[in-house]
């Protein structure tokens, strides 16, 4: 099939601060990525854009209130616009064959899908695939996609950039621009899928979904449940809920909203068993330390009644000693006990990536091995996971995208004038 591709300006260099709200919702964030002015929560199905409501920013309930309230239907009828969007990629209201002809011309004039812009897409060696789209004139995000043994999983982003300023991690480097909506989101899941021929229900080659792409997702928390409850609707993408996967740096609050609104599984960027070392690698540490964030993951857990995956990246000197491996087990253990559950906790090692510029490098791979000994002799389970698509850039933390950096921007213009002696005017 072929995939609209879009003219982009990705010439970033001197170009005016984009208007981020053109492509959805006119939303404002702060630099940790929380909303501050803009939507709430339910607003985002009601926000027009050019007029029109873009239906990929609905979940069921949000689209059958619009059917009802708005266009004077019947709920059904919201269901069968949904089949036809996320079973069979149909955008075009015209093309919606079972409905009568005056609801599509209400349709037509009351809503639109819009479509993510395929900047371009990069196929691996390895199976491994990964999209550029456009989010709007000057910025752009990366999804990837990896095949694996009776799996395939997304790697969605949830922000264009990301706030946290995470030392080892490229998309720190670009900087955070902004949220991206619910139709941003679930647009790259509908763009992978349909390349793809996914078939939910019957012909799946998407079976998991991992919110580990640029950004982090609890930073942008109503969009992103919304968009995982379209993965997990069966008029969706029909994803088990087990089978969607929120990745986070440790929003320790977030963590617990997230319990009582959403059910998917939890990852947790660890990186480090020693408060002092995560706060050098992970800044959001300092506000959220371990013993805060390994007690909100307990009470997920518990919640739940689910393992939690605690992410480690491991670099060359840095966190991937004995003593690391041996702190890290106790940690691990503890949690198991406060959970009371067998196997609570999974770790997931995931072998530093490089990329230019980095200071940080990837340990050998008898020291990855000693590592992971040491767990396992400790009774943890704790794959290494295989580096795919790095050919093409699309391994854990080498996503980029092209971002329009607003914070940096603003910081630098901060300095600026403080360097002029104007102090804190701006
Ligand atoms: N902000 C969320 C979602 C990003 S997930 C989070 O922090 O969890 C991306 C995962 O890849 C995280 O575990 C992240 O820490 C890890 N990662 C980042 N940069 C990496 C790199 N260069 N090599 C390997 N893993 C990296």
């Amino acid at each position: 099939m072929n995939t609209p591709r879009a003219t982009i300006d990705l010439t970033l260099a001197d170009a005016p601060i984009a208007p981020a709200a053109q492509a959805g919702a006119p939303v404002e964030v702060d630099v940790t990525g929380n909303i501050v002015t803009g939507l709430k929560k339910d607003d985002a199905a009601a926000v027009p854009v050019g007029g029109k409501r873009n239906l990929f920013d609905m979940d069921r309930a949000s689209l059958e209130r619009f059917f009802e309230e708005t266009l004077g239907e019947k709920k059904f009828r919201a269901h069968q616009v949904m089949k036809w969007i996320h079973h069979r990629y149909v955008t075009d209201f015209a093309d919606m064959t079972d409905l009568g002809k005056a609801l599509r011309a209400k349709l037509e004039a009351h809503a639109e899908v819009r479509v993510p812009q395929v900047v371009f897409d990069k196929a691996s060696t390895d199976g491994t695939h990964k999209w550029l789209l456009g989010m709007d004139p000057k910025n752009a995000i990366e999804t990837v996609y990896i095949p694996d043994k009776g799996r395939g999983t997304l790697c969605v982003s949830s922000q264009v950039g990301c706030a946290l300023n995470c030392q080892f991690c490229s998309t720190a480097t670009q900087g955070f621009n902004r949220n991206l909506t619910t139709a941003e989101i679930i647009g790259q899941v509908w763009v992978a899928a349909r390349h793809l021929g996914n078939v939910p229900h019957q012909q799946r080659k998407l079976t998991n979904v991992v919110m580990m792409g640029m950004g982090e997702p609890l930073a942008n928390f109503d969009n992103v449940v919304r968009a995982m409850s379209i993965m997990r609707d069966d008029l969706g993408y029909g994803l088990a809920n087990k089978r969607v996967t929120l990745s986070t740096a440790g929003m320790v609050p977030m963590i617990d909203r997230l319990a009582v609104e959403s059910d998917v599984s939890l990852a947790v960027s660890l990186h480090a068993p020693f408060d002092e070392l995560r706060t050098e690698l992970v800044p959001l540490n300092k506000k959220y330390p371990l013993d805060q964030l390994m007690d909100a993951c307990v009470r997920y857990a518990r919640g739940k009644k689910s393992s939690v995956t605690f992410e480690y990246t491991l670099m060359k000197g840095v966190n991937d000693q004995p003593q690391h491996a041996r702190a890290l087990a106790r940690l691990m253990r503890q949690f198991d006990n406060a959970v009371q559950m067998k196997d609570a906790a999974k770790v997931n090692l995931i072998p530093f990536n490089p990329y230019p510029g980095t200071r940080f490098e990837r340990p050998d791979e008898a020291a990855i091995r000693a590592f992971q000994k040491l767990l396992n002799e400790a009774g943890l389970i704790a794959p290494v996971r295989r580096t795919r698509g790095d050919d093409i850039d699309a391994a854990c933390g080498q996503l980029k995208g092209q971002v329009m950096d607003r914070t940096r921007r603003q910081a630098e213009f901060r300095k600026q004038l403080q360097a002029q002696g104007v102090g804190d005017a701006a």
